[in-house]
């Protein structure tokens, strides 16, 4: 009897429940993945995410062809898919690993039913999470609001997480009728070769990320090792330092369901050294989780509804924001970033929190627009934990940076990146100034400017805004706020 396996965000073999529970009982099985990205809105994937899940399909399907499958790609609804697989194929049953967005859940749910009303068995497993949402809940049973209290809830259970199983070396043969290699499988399904999905940009902007990024489970894999091997030792001391490489840049990887965190856990507790912040950080993406969970409104409005009246710019001056979105405001790190988010489709946590909270405060822009632009930029763009890094930023958050705690560009550079390697990397034409004056160029003498090949206005903007005047409104605009809450 034949299973269909739906790929979601579980782009792997290895240590996939679904995958283990669709070969317990099953001798066919049916790899497909569906691409309804209609049924994401409001957060139909993004251009970078895009750029990722194209290459990320492509090494599925190797890998299933390896192991004597391969993967069917299908294009409109999912019920609709599913059905009309299920009638081609004759499958009796369908299984899924999880995703926890508020409309993925409620298609889910929708889907289980219906299917479940004519026959089908509905299985859907937890591939994605050391923990399920619901499972970390407060003594009267509420979902936490405060991190170290969730996670200190969470480490208690850490020793319970499962161990990884490995991927099969073997996998069942597609049913009958199917063609094992390529062509159409039937003239009544919508199968699609995967350059038809047109997933890739039309510009040219993704140049750079393939050398930056190996979607797919090896490539993830790959990182992992690498990470273990060179850089986990010392994480806690330098994962604030952007020019340094001292982070796993495994987060898209993690989004696509390419590795899985119980993997990441097994590799830090099996490799020597105290790796208890890298956890921590895991730790961090099942709040996100949580929160977006048990606080659905949280990916389009503040959890906290004083924020509801901020007195945001409106309308949205474009030169602001599309001199924040171009890396051109004339602030050496929150440029850097910017470029850097453009360039390679990520960007370092600790800039991301910087540029987040210029746009926010010194800007005065909406998170929500800032939260966009990222969604349509990253990599790893992921709803829950870029909801919860734009609230945690804007102050409106679960367990927030407070409000009046602005980050300032000049000083987080010149504690973050002391000696510049971050800026001269991503804003050559300041490659030449002096570390004192790099971080904040209008500060430096004319002739410092000069020697250096800087003309500000020309090879390099003026600051887009003063960040101690702005900072100043900021903080009366949210003292208001406070005052009429
Ligand atoms: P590492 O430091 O190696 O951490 C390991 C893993 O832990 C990451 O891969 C990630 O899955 C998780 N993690 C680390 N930090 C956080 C965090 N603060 N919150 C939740 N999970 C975390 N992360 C995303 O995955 N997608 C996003 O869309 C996203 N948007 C963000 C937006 C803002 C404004 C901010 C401040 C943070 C955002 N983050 C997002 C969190 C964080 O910046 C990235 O997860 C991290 O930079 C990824 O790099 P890494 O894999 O090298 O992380």
């Amino acid at each position: 009897s034949t299973a269909i396996l739906w790929f979601r965000r579980d782009l792997r073999l290895s240590d996939n429940p679904a995958l283990i529970a669709a070969l317990d009982s099953y001798d066919r099985l049916l790899p497909v993945y569906i691409h309804a990205p209609g049924e994401d809105a409001p957060w139909s994937p993004g251009a970078a995410s895009n750029w990722w899940l194209h290459h990320s399909l492509r090494a599925l399907d190797v890998s299933l062809r390896e192991r004597g499958s391969r993967l069917l790609l299908l294009s409109g609804d999912s019920l609709a898919c599913l059905q009309a697989l299920i009638a081609t194929s004759t499958a009796s049953a369908v299984f899924w690993n999880r995703c926890y967005e508020p409309v993925s859940i409620a298609r889910d749910s929708r889907i289980k039913q219906q299917l479940r009303a004519q026959g089908i068995r509905c299985e859907s497993h937890n591939s994605g999470l050391l923990f399920e949402p619901w499972q970390i809940k407060t003594t009267t049973d509420q979902p936490f609001r405060v991190f170290s209290a969730f996670w200190r809830r969470a480490t208690a259970r850490l020793a319970d997480i499962p161990t990884p199983t490995p991927a099969p070396g073997i996998l069942p043969p597609l049913p009958d009728g199917i063609s094992s290699t390529d062509g159409r499988l039937s003239q009544s399904l919508p199968e699609q070769p995967l350059d038809a999905l047109g997933l890739l940009p039309r510009i040219g902007w993704d140049a750079a990320f393939s050398d930056s990024w190996q979607p797919g489970a090896a490539g993830a894999q790959a990182r992992l090792r690498r990470f273990f091997d060179q850089g986990a030792h010392d994480y806690a001391v330098v994962r604030d330092q952007p020019s340094v490489a001292g982070t796993s840049k495994l987060s898209a990887h993690l989004h696509f369901g390419e590795i899985s965190p119980r993997d990441l856990l097994q590799a830090a507790n099996a490799t020597a050294g105290d790796h208890e912040a890298f956890v921590r950080e895991l730790g961090w993406r099942e709040f996100s989780t949580h929160l977006l969970f048990h606080f659905p409104q949280t990916a389009e409005l503040p959890l906290n509804p004083m924020f509801d009246d901020f007195p945001w710019r409106d309308p949205i001056p474009p030169v602001l924001l599309q001199a924040w979105q171009r890396g051109q405001t004339g602030i050496p790190l929150i440029d850097a970033g910017m470029r850097e988010l453009w360039h390679s489709g990520w960007m370092h946590n600790r800039v991301r929190m910087i540029v987040a909270s210029f746009l926010t405060k010194n800007l005065r822009i909406p998170w929500q627009t800032g939260a966009r632009w990222f969604w349509d930029t990253l990599v790893d763009a992921d709803l829950a934990n870029n909801t919860q890094g734009w609230q945690w930023t804007a102050g409106s958050g679960a367990d927030a940076a407070p409000y009046f705690r602005i980050f300032n560009p000049v000083r987080q550079g010149e504690r973050f990146d002391p000696e510049g390697g971050y800026v001269r990397h991503w804003c050559p034409e300041l490659a030449r100034l002096p570390n004192r004056y790099l971080h904040a160029p209008w500060t430096a003498p004319v002739g410092i400017l000069q020697q250096s090949g800087v003309t500000l206005g020309l090879s390099y903007p003026h600051p887009l805004v003063d960040l101690a005047d702005t900072r100043r409104e900021a903080l009366a605009f949210w003292q208001q706020l406070r005052d009429t809450d």
